[in-house]
């Protein structure tokens, strides 16, 4: 029970508009791969989803509870959404393990809970533990940050540019770690990202995001034979 249903969605900052009517339903357990150039207002989207962002007008329904309207505007850290930023930023005063565990309840904190279960999904040494977050690589960092995002179990779960800072290989294992972990929390996702091979081997659907709009949302065969557009086509076509 955990859909995300986003209408008419509109964001602007003082009177610049950046999200323009955006309708958008991510059904319970998938994965939606949301593409579009820098600039076309991927990330003002999913903090608008997290509550980091009021709407100027739209609403966005969380398994069944409209958490932004007009009249609402459910508080970021009551929405339960598993949240990584572009910059993936940690606590610097805690360590790696004491990072992961930050979001779960307190005994289980205590226990370190499926710590090492956690690094090991994504790819880092279980020697990682107990250092402190800046003696780790960006690329480590970043992955941290993403076991961090996924150790609550949320259902919902908001990742921006998640890979951004890995380098080739360890995108490719970090991409399985991640859609591994997802589909074992039986998570929703939303995966922010300008790299069009990314959004169409990841995502159940692709939905392309252009000037604050959504100009196409489909299923990644769907968008390569058909794209609705120049724009589409020769977006997407620069991924093969
Ligand atoms: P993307 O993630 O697709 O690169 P963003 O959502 O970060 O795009 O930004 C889209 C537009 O919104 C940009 O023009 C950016 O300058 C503007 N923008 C984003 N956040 C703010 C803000 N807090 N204040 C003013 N303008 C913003
Ligand atoms: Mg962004």
């Amino acid at each position: 029970m955990s859909d995300l249903i986003i209408r008419g969605l509109h964001k602007a900052f003082g009177g610049h508009a950046v999200l323009r009517g955006v309708d958008l339903t991510v059904k319970n357990g998938s994965l939606v791969a949301l593409l579009g150039p820098s600039g076309s207002g991927k990330s003002t989207l999913l903090r608008t989803v997290c509550g980091f962002e009021r709407a100027s007008a739209g609403t966005i329904e969380i398994g069944g509870r409209t958490v932004e309207s007009d009249e609402s505007h459910v508080p970021a850290q009551a929405r339960r959404i598993g949240y990584v930023s572009q910059e993936g930023a940690l606590f610097p005063h805690l360590s790696v393990a004491q990072n992961i565990v930050f979001g779960l309840p307190r005994h289980e904190r205590r226990a370190r809970y499926r710590v090492d279960e956690w690094l090991e999904l994504v790819g880092l040494p279980l020697s990682c533990a107990d250092r402190p977050p800046h003696e780790l690589s960006g690329g480590q960092q970043q992955r941290v940050a993403l076991a961090r995002a996924l150790a609550p179990s949320p259902s919902l779960v908001m990742l921006d540019e998640p890979f951004s800072s890995l380098d080739a290989s360890l995108r490719a294992e970090t991409r399985h770690g991640v859609v591994q972990a997802l589909a074992r929390a039986g998570a929703t996702a939303v995966l922010v990202t300008h790299d069009q091979s990314e959004a169409l081997s990841m995502g159940q659907e692709v939905a392309v995001l252009w000037d604050g709009r959504l100009i196409q949302v489909a299923a990644p065969d769907v968008l390569y034979r058909r794209p609705v557009s120049r724009e589409v086509a020769s977006f997407v076509g620069e991924a093969l």
